[in-house]
């Protein structure tokens, strides 16, 4: 995905890419929350983090590798939540050409990746997201990690990221985690997941 750089040290809150209630399968309410209250937090956090951190000035990627404590915290949950707003849209619901390839490859059928995925998503303990990664063969890979959690810090490079959290789905499911999961395949954007292959 392309570099998110800070402007003069601050980072900025990114827009939503679509209209708030285009989406259906999450809310306009949830998104006004999740995006509007949740992110806005996040990065305000990170930005008066930032300052005397030593990580100025570099691509937020670079601050997720780098970084400990709350400032790890924060811009995880910036990162984290930039690639999961910015994945959904109304258009190419279906994985396509190299993306397909690579699904059907490493998981057999896009309906068993998507199986395991939720399944993953859905046994993941208290608050955290589920990845589809690209390992440094191009091996895709399926992971779960707990609170701010990327898996940039593993050495993988972040394709598709569903979020967990209760914040993520309860004013919409309620407990209901699994349904949450399910229904986010109906607006995940295939294009922009497969802008973002290595
Ligand atoms: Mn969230």
């Amino acid at each position: 995905m392309k570099e998110i750089m800070p402007i003069n040290g601050v980072f900025d809150m990114p827009a939503l890419p679509y209209d708030a209630e285009s989406l259906k399968v999450i809310s306009a309410s949830t998104l006004s929350f999740h995006h509007g209250k949740h992110l806005r937090a996040y990065i305000d956090n990170m930005n008066k983090q930032l300052v005397g951190s030593g990580l100025e000035g570099l691509p937020l990627s670079d601050v997720v590798r780098r970084a400990e404590g709350g400032l790890y915290n924060n811009a995880g949950q910036v990162l984290n939540h930039i690639m999961y707003f910015e994945q959904f849209g109304n258009a190419n619901h279906n994985p396509q050409g190299e993306m397909l390839k690579l699904i059907e490859r490493d998981f057999g059928t896009v309906d068993a990746f998507r199986k395991e995925f939720e399944q993953r998503g859905a046994t993941l303990f208290g608050s955290g997201w589920v990845w589809l990664s690209q390992q440094a063969d191009g091996h895709l890979v399926i992971t779960q990690e707990a609170n701010a959690g990327n898996p940039l810090r593993s050495g993988l490079h972040p394709l598709l990221t569903f979020d967990v959290w209760e914040h993520a789905y309860y004013l919409d499911y309620q407990n209901r985690r699994a349904d949450y999961l399910a229904a986010l395949w109906q607006i995940v954007d295939w294009q922009i997941v497969a802008s973002r292959l290595a």
